[in-house]
């Protein structure tokens, strides 16, 4: 691919000057239904036929005058306005055109060829689609949910080994540094999604081992630097070692020994903002060349897009790709933008979903008539890329973080029950439709009573905790964590046969049986026992919840610590 990614500002430039050329291609094809359209109007037309042209013509000048401006043809954009504004009028009053609006209307169709002619000598400037091109942050950029990397930077070799085996267990991969010399050129080399440092040298160790001299790029001979968070450990927790932690750049601070908990809730929350899902934006035009430009716009901004060219069909899109902002076109064929925002209103679960009307009208009065209709803003089709994706972006996170509330439970972050039975339903029901295979696990931990009554509810919380986030870290993006209660999970494992599905349980059920709770007074470890059911076998959620429990209580009875599938 000539292309280097979605950052890439040259890339951008590129693919809008292709759409722009692709749709300067489709100008002519335009223009002869205009004129057609307009030769209705040519002389003396019946009042029917008077009608159906001006409607033709305000539907293919309204079009025009949008996207006309959009890809910077601006004299086509304005001549269509001015063609779409005398038929609105000429509607409005339901009255035949007298004959010296229809001249204008000639003149102004005439003007309109002219205008497309010279749009089609106009070379694709670079950058150019009628403004300048952003080069847009990679935020939210596509990660793979892969294990992540860990530097670490500590002299003391045990400390090294016992950091490495905890963090395995929580989905991180621990590369330890040898010397501090080698920081440039693993940094380089791993790029890190975090860099852990032990402040301090071991007995008589050497200083370079010392943050923050370690993070000295003058100490690593000749390599670059390359930035990640940094979590700090020392022995102390003195103002002065605070201070030369904040100093070289410290995103969080542990004291030693360290918990492998709190480690991971800092490394949690430095990487978090890395790892979220992409934003999912819906287009809804008819217009193929709009909806393309708008895509590339939002795609390119790291976010992920999706074209519906046909109204009709925008309910399914939504169940299919559950997007979290809908961009609408305010006039299509079959239904207008006003109408399939209601209508989206009425089904409780798209009742939420932010409505954004993205449409040539400048009409104020018109635009307010539209937001009654559901819509959340309004913004015209001159908009600037900039804007549209400062728009964007700023309602899909108010968007998340208000269904969140609704939606995640408050302790693990994790799906609420009844959320997940949702999930469930809406996974099932697309496994069945496209002939995939789905797997429920219901996980339940063993002996919890025990845990509470020997390490308190609060050691508790922090066992439920773990378990979420070893949940989080080792399964896909696509499967659905949720925690039914307690200390009760349920995952649905979308794509996944029952032998796939107790394969992955296992060996969560293995690496979580391996962590080191701490407390004061040691450590100790936690079991689970978890129940497999897959979806070829039971249809309906709660046949496939029931023989998932039914499973779980299988493998509580043959000994816990197991996970047993179901079989029929
Ligand atoms: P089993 O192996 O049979 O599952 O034994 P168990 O002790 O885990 O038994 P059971 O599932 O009946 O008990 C669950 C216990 O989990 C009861 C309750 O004290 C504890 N628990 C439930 N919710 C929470 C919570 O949010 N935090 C803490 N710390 N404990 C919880
Ligand atoms: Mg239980
Ligand atoms: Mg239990």
């Amino acid at each position: 691919m000539a292309d280097n990614g979605p950052n890439d500002g040259d890339g951008l430039a590129r693919k809008l000057a292709a759409l722009r050329l692709s749709y300067a291609a489709k100008l002519p094809g335009e223009l002869e239904k205009i004129e057609e359209a307009a030769a209705l109007l040519g002389s003396d037309p019946s009042p029917e036929e008077a009608r159906q042209g001006l409607d033709v013509l305000h539907r293919l000048t309204h079009k025009l005058s949008g996207s006309g401006e959009t890809f910077g043809f601006k004299e086509l954009g304005e001549i269509s306005r001015q063609i779409e504004a005398i038929c609105a009028s000429m509607l409005e009053l339901d009255a035949p055109p007298p004959s010296g609006l229809r001249e204008e209307l000639g003149v102004l169709v005439k003007d309109l060829r002219t205008a497309a002619g010279d749009a089609q000598d106009v070379p694709p400037a670079a950058g150019e689609p009628g403004r300048s091109v952003v080069e847009i942050s990679g935020e939210g950029q596509e990660k793979n949910k892969e294990e992540k990397t860990i530097l670490l930077a500590a002299q003391d070799s045990a400390l090294a080994e016992k950091l490495e085996m905890e963090l395995f267990n929580f989905g991180f991969k621990v590369r330890a540094l040898s010397h501090p010399a080698e920081m440039g050129g693993k940094l380089k080399e791993l790029r890190p999604a975090a860099l852990v440092v032990d402040m301090e040298a071991g007995e008589n160790g050497p200083t370079e081992w010392e943050a923050p001299e370690c993070l000295n790029p003058k100490n690593w001979g000749k390599d670059g630097a390359f930035h990640c968070p940094v979590v700090f450990l020392s022995a102390s927790e003195d103002i002065k070692t605070l201070l030369a932690a904040v100093r070289a750049g410290g995103g969080a601070f542990l004291t030693k020994p360290v918990n492998a908990g709190e480690l991971v809730d800092a490394l949690d929350g430095l990487i978090e903002s890395d790892d979220r899902e992409l934003y999912r934006i819906l287009i809804v035009d008819d217009d193929q060349s709009m909806a393309g430009y708008v895509k590339t716009i939002i795609q390119n901004a790291g976010m992920n897009a999706s074209v519906a060219t046909d109204p009709m069909k925008v309910m399914d899109r939504i169940s299919d790709f559950a997007p979290e902002l809908i961009l609408m076109d305010l006039y299509m064929p079959g239904c207008n933008g006003q109408e399939l925002a209601t209508a989206i209103r009425l089904r409780p679960a798209f009742a939420g979903i932010p409505i954004v009307f993205l449409s040539g009208e400048s009409d104020r009065s018109k635009q307010l008539a539209a937001l009654g209709g559901g819509g959340d803003d309004f913004l015209t089709k001159s908009i600037s890329p900039e804007h549209l994706i400062a728009s964007v972006k700023t309602r899909v996170r108010r968007f998340r973080m208000l269904r969140s509330l609704m939606v995640r439970d408050s302790m693990t972050g994790l799906f609420n029950h009844t959320t997940t039975n949702e999930l469930l339903e809406i996974e099932l029901a697309r496994a069945r439709r496209n002939k995939t295979s789905l797997a429920l696990a219901s996980l339940d931990l063993d002996h919890f009573k025990g845990v509470n009554d020997t390490h308190g509810h609060a050691v508790g919380d922090r066992v439920i905790k773990s378990l979420a986030r070893l949940l989080k870290q080792r399964l896909r993006g696509t499967d659905i964590i949720g925690r039914m209660g307690g200390e009760e999970f349920a995952v649905v494992l979308c794509n996944a046969g029952g032998g796939q599905a107790r394969k992955a349980m296992d060996q969560i059920r293995a690496a979580f049986s391996k962590i080191k709770h701490q407390t004061e007074k040691g450590t100790f470890t936690v079991t689970l026992s978890c129940g497999v059911a897959a979806f070829s076998k039971f249809a309906a959620p709660p046949l496939l919840t029931e023989a998932a429990d039914k499973a779980l209580y299988a493998a509580k009875e043959g000994g816990r610590n197991r996970v047993v599938l179901v079989k029929t």
